[in-house]
């Protein structure tokens, strides 16, 4: 299938496929998670190895200091499961705009997490937590077994500390699709989960975010091994929306990975597609300042049409609200 992604941005506008002033830094802290959901795009599991060390945290830290209205944006793995996360989360603190961490919930329940829910609230961090679906069925299939019902005890725990109930304790829930099909319209979904949850369950969140699976790494096997990918390269490919392409999150955001190497955006990262010097020299978050980063060319590969499909996507849900 022809790799013509970066064609079509252009022959809307150039300008495009360039940065503008960064808004996010998002940082990987490692690829280690306690679950091996079948649709991850890092291939995370309990066995990863990849562990973001004190010193690239310190690297970070001083990066952000350099501009200080810039929100971070923690992910993994399961960004908790790294030894350093609370010393990462309190050291960065006092030079971000705001910090928002994605947390898969189950995570809560591990051995010595127990006090991690009350940390969040403390650091008044800002949650995203992925819930591919408001029953059982669903999310156990993607997730895993009794995943579901892990979440559900972690959402109540967060809930009872006012998460998703105070203005000031977001919790946004992640809504993926579980198959090879675009997300449904993120309000009418998110109508959906409130009311399921709140009945069903009683429990409640801020916002639902839709994200549309990228077909890179574990989300590609699955869609190979079941003859799905050209059909979903399609899917995606028909359905680009140009009135989304100038929000590609790209555009505002930066990606840091596990050992410090800056990203246009966590897909390009799982795919190695660094940001690189003149000299083809990857670069590291130790190596430039935010404000060099701007006008900056964008890698773009054929994966990228996940982001411009339908209503589009993004760390932050639909492009088009
Ligand atoms: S999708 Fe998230 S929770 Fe699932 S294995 Fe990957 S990092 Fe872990
Ligand atoms: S995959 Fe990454 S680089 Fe490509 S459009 Fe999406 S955010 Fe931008």
């Amino acid at each position: 299938m022809k790799s013509d992604f970066k064609e079509k941005v252009y022959t809307i506008d150039r300008t495009y496929s360039r940065r503008v002033n960064p808004e996010t830094l998002q940082v990987n802290l490692g690829n280690r998670c306690n679950q091996q959901c079948a649709h991850c795009h890092v291939d995370a599991s309990p066995s990863g190895a990849k562990i973001m060390s004190k010193e690239v945290m310190g690297d970070i830290v001083i990066f952000l200091s350099k501009k200080k209205d810039l929100i971070l944006d923690v992910t993994g793995g399961c960004p908790e499961l790294n030894p350093n996360f609370k010393y990462f989360i309190e050291k960065a603190k006092p030079h971000a705009k705001e910090i928002k961490v994605r947390s898969n919930l189950t995570v809560l329940l591990e051995p010595g997490m127990e006090g991690m829910a009350q940390f969040y609230k403390d650091q008044g961090v800002h949650l995203v937590c992925s819930m591919p679906c408001y029953t059982r069925e669903n999310v156990d299939k993607q997730r895993g077994e009794g995943v579901f019902d892990k979440s559900i005890k972690a959402l109540r725990i967060l809930n009872e500390l006012g998460y998703g109930k105070e203005e000031n304790l977001v919790l946004d829930l992640v809504y993926n699709p579980g198959g090879a099909v675009l997300p449904g319209e993120q309000s009418g979904l998110e109508r959906d989960y409130k009311k399921v949850l709140k009945e069903k369950y009683q429990v409640t969140f801020s916002y639902l975010l839709t994200i549309t699976n990228a077909p890179i790494k574990r989300f590609e096997q699955y869609l190979k091994a079941n003859g799905n990918f050209d059909k979903y390269m399609k899917l995606l490919m028909d359905n680009f929306n140009e009135n989304v392409a100038g929000n590609i999150m790209c555009r505002k955001l930066l990606s840091v990975g596990w050992d410090g190497t800056l990203y246009d955006c966590d897909f390009n990262q799982a795919l190695n597609l660094s940001l690189k010097d003149k000299s083809d020299k990857t670069i590291k978050v130790s190596d430039i300042s935010p404000d060099e980063l701007q006008e900056r060319e964008i890698i773009f590969e054929n994966h990228c049409y996940c982001c411009t499909a339908g209503a589009g996507s993004s760390c932050e849900g639909a492009l088009k609200k």
